[in-house]
């Protein structure tokens, strides 16, 4: 974050998106405490901060009259607890672009903060219009990108705006800079032996990050409902396990490929089967090639736990996505947690761990080691996308 802020108005792109509570109360402020180092930084340099973001999905969720639901998607809800954070009495300007907005930028003085409304109460933010992020681009001198989670997205305030600023009024936040370093730890001449673990529900969710996977790593480890899948092309009997009939095929040629090139493929050998999706189930251990009809597979076994921990304990650089099993219920939560121990532990020995996207976050999270492995990804979606080797425009919109 290179850029000069002595007395300069800093226009930052947050995700604010943060989960509320019918009282509209913040239930987990994590995305707001990760914005608050760029934040600081920039007052400490002698500028103000202009903070933009999205919350939640105002247009998809309008009222009975066609309206807006303000009240329920309005960044006001943030004002207090974001004046706590950073320890400055935070401003809100109830409009995003316009006549007020640029008042109050205006009238910003070095170390103040002023909230903007809700970036997607404007048809303009997912289009990308062009008018409306030239609206939003007088509103700064400088212009700042520290929302990873929607780099992704080709939106006015996430990559539009940014055309509007000349290559050194524009940066990314700390935030964004570390989500993008720890993602080329991993892709570009990461130590070796390198080790991909990919869980989750589905093999369609993740065709894209398996078949990019398969150019560089040199161990896949397959996990959670997507294993059956591939059991299942290779003639095993999986029950009642989760299977993507359409993707049997596909399973096969990922196989082949990965034979092809030299990269090992974990499956697990054995799962916790259950006779019913819940926790209290009746549940047993079993091959993944012989599991009973009427009965479905919703964590790795006690094999797996021990061959994919032999695995990740022996390699160099471990990138997690998406959990062993379903791990929301504690009866089958048992081979995400080893999984995530291992991983835990191989990174004390000095391993480098990037958790990255959705449930495995939310794993690590809940196991409590987030503190345990090197970099926890709050980018979701984008995070898979630029491991799947995407160009993100809120990337390119800065780097451009
Ligand atoms: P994803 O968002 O693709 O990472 O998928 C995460 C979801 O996959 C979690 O909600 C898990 O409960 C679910 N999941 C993991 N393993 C299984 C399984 N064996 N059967 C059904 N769902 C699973």
């Amino acid at each position: 974050m290179n850029l000069e802020f002595k007395d300069k108005r800093a226009l930052v792109r947050v995700d604010f998106n943060v989960p509320l509570n019918e009282n509209f109360e913040i239930t987990d402020d994590t995305r707001m405490r990760k914005a608050l180092p760029t934040i600081k930084a920039i007052l400490e340099k002698g500028g103000s901060v202009v903070l933009m973001s999205h919350l939640g999905r105002p247009l998809k969720k309008l009222k009975d009259d066609g309206s807006i639901n303000v009240e329920k998607f309005t960044l006001k809800h943030l004002v207090g607890h974001l004046s706590d954070l950073t320890g400055v009495k935070v401003k809100f300007c109830p409009e995003t672009v316009g006549g007020q907005a640029e008042a109050m930028s205006a009238d910003l003085r070095p170390g103040e903060i002023l909230l903007l409304e809700n970036t997607r109460f404007n048809n303009g933010e997912k289009k990308g219009d062009k008018d409306f992020a030239e609206q939003l681009s007088v509103l700064g001198d400088v212009y700042v990108n520290d929302a990873f989670g929607t780099a992704h997205r080709a939106h006015a305030s996430t990559a539009v705006v940014a055309d509007f600023f000349a290559k050194d009024k524009k940066s990314f936040g700390f935030l964004m800079e570390a989500e993008i370093l720890n993602a080329n730890k991993v892709l570009n001449n990461p130590e070796r032996p390198l080790t991909a673990i990919s869980g989750g529900a589905k093999v369609s969710d993740k065709i894209l990050l398996l078949e990019r996977m398969l150019e560089f790593v040199d161990n896949l480890i397959i996990g959670g409902g997507m294993a059956y899948t591939f059991f299942k092309a290779q003639g095993g009997n999986v029950g009642n396990s989760l299977v993507e009939e359409d993707k049997l095929d596909l399973a096969l040629e990922l196989l082949k490929k990965a034979k092809a090139k030299g990269v090992k493929i974990c499956l697990p050998e054995d799962s916790i089967i259950a006779d019913n999706f819940a926790n209290d189930a009746n549940s047993a251990i079993k091959s993944n090639m012989e599991i009973p009809d009427g009965w479905m597979g919703l964590d790795i076994g006690p094999k797996a736990v021990e061959e994919f921990g032999k695995v990740i304990a022996e390699s160099k650089t471990l990138l997690w996505n998406g959990p062993m099993g379903v791990f929301e219920m504690s009866n089958f939560a048992g081979g995400t947690k080893s999984v995530a121990e291992q991983i835990a532990k191989a990174t004390k020995n000095g391993a480098f761990s990037l958790i990255g996207g959705g449930d495995s976050v939310a794993a690590i999270n809940q196991l409590e080691l987030a503190d345990d492995v090197s970099y926890v990804s709050t980018g979701g979606g984008a995070m898979l996308e630029f491991l799947e080797g995407k160009d993100l425009p809120g990337i390119a919109a800065i780097e451009g």
